[in-house]
Order: structure tokens, then sequence, then C-alpha cells
């Protein structure tokens, strides 16, 4: 259970609440406001504020006075041809503000993305919650044996079973210490801000995340991707979830010129002009290194 009955009751009597204001209003993010959607374990994702809509980034691309609305067609349209040309500057006009709790070693890989705003849940300040990411048996997987930054079929059996057993104990062992390290019952007790030195890098932590459209695209370009790790996937998967409802024509533009599409170098996009004029063409004519032939052939052949 990510939310005690006493925060989800703060969401709801937030949720309750309606401002009238002269703002832009998406409906379909309004719908979202708020609301935790569970995410591994003990994690969320929720909205906490945004800004704009499909309309604000014609708006903007317009420098219009008014809505920027010419007709839904012509928006739709603009905003296609924006993505396609990588014209991203109104794209920035949309923010949103997240909510997000993680477990450190995902936090870690997304504080990489440095274009955004953060404030993180201090564990100098606070005592951290004895919430440990263990994962679900279907994704405790072997190492991959083809890509050395991936993960293989899961693990079975005897292995699975000791395996789930040592994140276990060694988190509860680590939080047990934890406890007693800051304690202050008969002793003076260690500094939280110490204490935590311990903890496994599977704790969960908590921040709030802002960003504008433009950069978010790219993150979820990055962690939305079958390479990312299955554990920011899933935060990134439920965000394009949101996404898709607060900037509908953004968020099809971002599928199809982004997430659906390839990048092709010259000499791949050579090697496909003489396959298509009939050339036999392999990877010995086509100038392209063995690997990047088989990147080459794979987004060729890939499955429809
Ligand atoms: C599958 C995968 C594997 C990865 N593996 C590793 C790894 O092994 N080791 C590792 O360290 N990282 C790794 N990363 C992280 C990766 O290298 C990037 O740090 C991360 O994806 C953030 O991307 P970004 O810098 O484009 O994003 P942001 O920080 O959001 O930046 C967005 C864009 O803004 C510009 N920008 C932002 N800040 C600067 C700046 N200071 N100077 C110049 N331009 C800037 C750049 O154009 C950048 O692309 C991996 C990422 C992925 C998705």
């Amino acid at each position: 259970m990510p939310l005690s009955p006493e925060q989800l009751a703060e969401i709801e009597a937030q949720r309750g609440q309606v401002q009238p204001t002269r703002r832009v209003v998406a409906p379909g993010m309004e719908e979202h406001l708020y609301t935790a959607y569970p995410v591994l374990d003990h994690g969320f994702v929720r909205v906490v504020d945004y800004m704009g809509d499909d309309a604000a980034i014609c708006q903007a691309a317009r420098v219009s006075y008014g809505k920027g609305t010419k007709s839904v067609q012509n928006d739709e349209g603009l905003i296609r041809y924006l993505m396609r040309h990588w014209h991203s500057t109104p794209f920035e006009m949309c923010e949103i503000k997240l909510h997000v709790k993680l477990p450190v070693f995902v936090a870690r890989q997304w504080i990489r993305h440095r274009t955004a705003n953060v404030n993180e849940y201090s564990a100098r300040y606070s005592i951290l919650d004895r919430e440990f990411y263990i994962p679900a048996p279907e994704h405790v997987a072997a190492q991959s044996a083809v890509n050395n930054q991936g993960r293989g079929a899961a693990l079975q059996g005897d292995e699975a079973a000791r395996v789930l057993e040592i994140l276990k104990s060694d988190s509860a062992r680590a939080y047990d210490n934890y406890e007693a390290m800051i304690s202050q019952d008969g002793q003076e007790g260690l500094a939280r801000e110490l204490a935590r030195m311990n903890l496994p890098a599977n704790i969960y932590t908590q921040w709030y995340w802002k960003v504008d459209l433009h950069n978010l695209f790219h993150f979820l370009r990055l962690r939305a991707d079958a390479h990312a790790q299955y554990e920011i996937r899933v935060y990134a998967d439920e965000i394009s979830r949101i996404v898709a409802d607060w900037v509908p024509f953004a968020h099809r533009a971002f599928e199809d010129y982004r997430m659906g599409a390839v990048n092709l170098s010259a000499q791949m996009v050579d090697s496909l002009r003489r396959m298509l004029r009939g050339e036999e063409v392999t990877q010995a004519t086509s100038g392209l290194s063995a690997r990047e032939w088989r990147e080459f052939r794979d987004i060729l052949d890939a499955p429809e």
C-alpha cells in the first residue's frame, strides 16, 4: 500500500477543491490531477500541477494574442510539423509538476535528466520509511548474454527463491540497524544524515519533479524505450499515459516522430535506397560496421 489512509484523504480533499480561473485547463489532465498512480511495489506518480495544453503550444508557435487556435485540424497539423522539424521551443511552454515515489537506484538514473527542477525528501531531516523495492518473481532475471547493460530470462526455482530472500533479509537487516543507530532510547542516537548511508539503494525516496514538455518528451524517449531498465520504464510508461490525456496532439506526434521513428545514418539511407532500386546490399558493400549493419537489419526486419 503506497499511501496511508490519511495521505489518501489529503489527496481526496485536494481533488474536491475547485478554483475559478482564467487560465487554460486541459480536461484530460484535470481528471488525473493529484491522483497517485501506483508504480512498482511501493511507488507512485501523481500530477501536482501543470501549465498549458495543445493550444498553448500553437499559441506560442504563432506568438498570438488570443488562444492561438485557428482550427483543431490546423492545431494538430502545426504540432506535428513542429515535432517533425525539431522546432522544440513551443513545447517548452507547457509544464508539469509530478510527485514521485521511487527506489533510490531508479532516482539515480532519473536525476541524470538535468533539465528539470527537483526537490527530494530530506533523509537528513526526516526518518525514511521501511519500504524497499523487492522485484516481482518474473523480474528477478539473469544477466543478459547479449547486452551487458540488460537482463535475460527470469531466474528459476531455488536460485530465484534464494535471491529474493537475500534482497528481503538484507533490506530488513539494514533498516533494523538504521533504526537502532538513530534510536535515542538509552543512547544519544546517530544523526539521521549519517545513519542513512548504510541503507541499500532499493529503499524508496520521494521528490517533486517539474519539467517542461519538450524535456519531458526527451525523458520519455529514453526511459519509456525498450532499452531502458524495467524499473524506470514503468514510471515513464505511467507518465506517458497521463501526457496522452493532457496534450493528445503533441503526444500523438511524439509517438509518431520520436518513439515510433528510427534514426538512419547516411550510409543506412544510401543502403536503403539501393535496396529499393533492387540492388542486393550486404554488410561488406553497405559501408556499415558489423554492429551498425545488425542494428540496420533489426530496423528493417522488425515485426509489424
Ligand atoms: C539506456 C541508457 C543507458 C545509460 N547508461 C549510462 C551509463 O552507463 N553511464 C552513465 O553515466 N549514464 C548513462 N545513461 C545516462 C545518459 O548518458 C544521460 O545522462 C541521460 O539519459 C540524460 O540524458 P540527457 O543528458 O540528454 O538529458 P538532460 O540532462 O535532460 O539534458 C537534455 C539535453 O539538454 C542538453 N544539456 C543539458 N545539460 C547540458 C550541459 N550541462 N551541457 C551541454 N548540454 C546539456 C543536452 O542536449 C541534453 O541532451 C544512460 C541512459 C540511458 C537511457
